[in-house]
């Protein structure tokens, strides 16, 4: 790293992006291929920076797969080509927009290739994960690509967000089948032949499929673990022909790295070798590991900053850059390594803002002095 900087706190967040080599050397072999949710910077460079300093790291293998990531749906098959047109239909690219939740919690429901159900859509992430690993490598009728359609009543796309769903819809990721009086084609065979067509999911295993899980409201067994049935009724195929459905295609997708660089209770980078801090390296967010063991509670991110951002890092750090220290930028310097700094450094004994830590950043990444190429969004 050039320049001296008397206190640097890695923000880089985690190393899930497709393709980068702290992955490539961390997952276990079943997840390693797997796309991800998120973008290209989070390349696992602030755990490289650190390790080159001797910074330890736990949990190196423990990733979170998100259920759901979205599969581009491509264009519609010619009519009477939907099944043959899925079959074909192209493996998920290396980064996936993320299938929230709130699509599940609303009333979605998973279906496999067979279009039968095989999990409770509202189980862990773990679980379902691994339900749908199982159905789409063949278990329960999959067809071998780790995909998996999300089916959802008119009525569950209104409790997510009718306009959110025609976002995903203007970019291939779902697909609406209008009811058969309103299709472009004038229906012919109802509202599952049409996602039949559109999807290659067998309108008569769909059919029965859906039924059970409209009667499930009544407490009849549907064969899953699920308790909670948002939206069930609005499945009853009457109600589906006249107000039509949505379907996408889901993946699993890395969304998430546990691990990361060892930290005290202080935020500071501990040494692999001796365990004691590195000094005047501080770690805060996706780049630390070890906060939430083997699993993260979903939407608990907050809690890395809550710890290791605002509370810990920025104070300590700003300990450091309350005393006078040459550089070659002039003295009392704190670099937060991130491209976008939210984090106000504050004095912890007097709760005075130091500088600005946005201008002070931007002052101090310019290109020549930048450590690593700030990875893009
Ligand atoms: C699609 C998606 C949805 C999510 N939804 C939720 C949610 O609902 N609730 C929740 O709690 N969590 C959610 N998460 C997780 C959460 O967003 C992250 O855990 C959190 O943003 C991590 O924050 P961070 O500040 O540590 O790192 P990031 O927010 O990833 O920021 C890291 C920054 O460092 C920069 N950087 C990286 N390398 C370098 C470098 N070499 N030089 C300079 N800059 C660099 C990056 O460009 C980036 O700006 C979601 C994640 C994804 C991908």
């Amino acid at each position: 790293m050039r320049g001296v900087w008397y206190a640097v706190v890695l923000t880089t967040g985690g190393y899930c992006a497709p393709g980068n080599p702290v992955l490539a050397a961390a997952a276990p072999a079943g997840l390693a291929g797997l796309p991800s949710t998120n973008a290209p910077l989070a390349s696992g460079d602030g755990v490289r920076l650190a390790a080159r300093l001797g910074a330890g790291t736990v949990d190196m293998d423990a990733l979170q797969v998100h259920p759901t990531g979205f599969v581009p749906l491509g264009d519609a098959p010619p009519a009477g080509e939907g099944a043959a047109a899925a079959a074909v239909a192209p493996p998920p690219p290396p980064t996936v927009f993320l299938a929230p939740e709130a699509l599940r919690g609303c009333g979605g429901v998973l279906l496999d290739a067979a279009g039968g159900r095989f999990v409770n859509e509202l189980d862990a992430r773990d679980v379902v994960t691994a339900a749908m690993t199982a159905a789409a490598a063949g278990g329960g009728g999959g067809d071998g690509r780790r995909r998996v359609f999300l089916v959802l009543s008119a009525a569950a796309v209104g409790a997510f967000g009718e306009a959110t769903a025609a976002f995903y819809a203007a970019r291939g990721l779902m697909a609406r089948i209008p009811p058969p009086s309103a299709a472009a084609d004038g229906g012919g065979g109802g509202v599952l032949a049409a996602l039949d067509a559109r999807v290659g999911l067998p309108a008569a295993a769909v059919a029965a499929t859906l039924a059970a899980y409209a009667r499930s409201v009544g407490g009849v067994a549907d064969g899953t673990s699920k308790k909670v049935f948002p939206q069930a009724v609005s499945y009853e195929l009457e109600r589906l022909e006249r107000e039509g459905l949505w379907v996408a295609a889901v993946t699993p997708a890395l969304h998430y790295s546990m691990g990361g660089l060892t930290f005290s209770a202080s935020a500071e980078v501990l040494s692999a070798a001796t365990a004691k801090p590195i000094r005047r390296l501080y770690a805060a967010g996706e780049v630390t590991g070890g906060l939430f063991g083997g699993n993260r509670l979903g939407g608990c991110s907050l809690l890395d900053c809550a710890v290791s951002v605002s509370a810990l890092s920025a104070r300590s750090s700003s300990r450091y850059s309350e005393r006078e220290v040459s550089t070659r930028y002039g003295s009392r310097r704190s670099l937060v390594v991130r491209s976008s700094s939210m984090v106000p450094i504050n004095d912890d004994s007097r709760g005075r803002v130091n500088r600005g830590a946005d201008a002070e950043y931007s002052e101090a990444l310019t290109p020549a002095t930048q450590p690593c190429a700030a990875a893009s969004s």
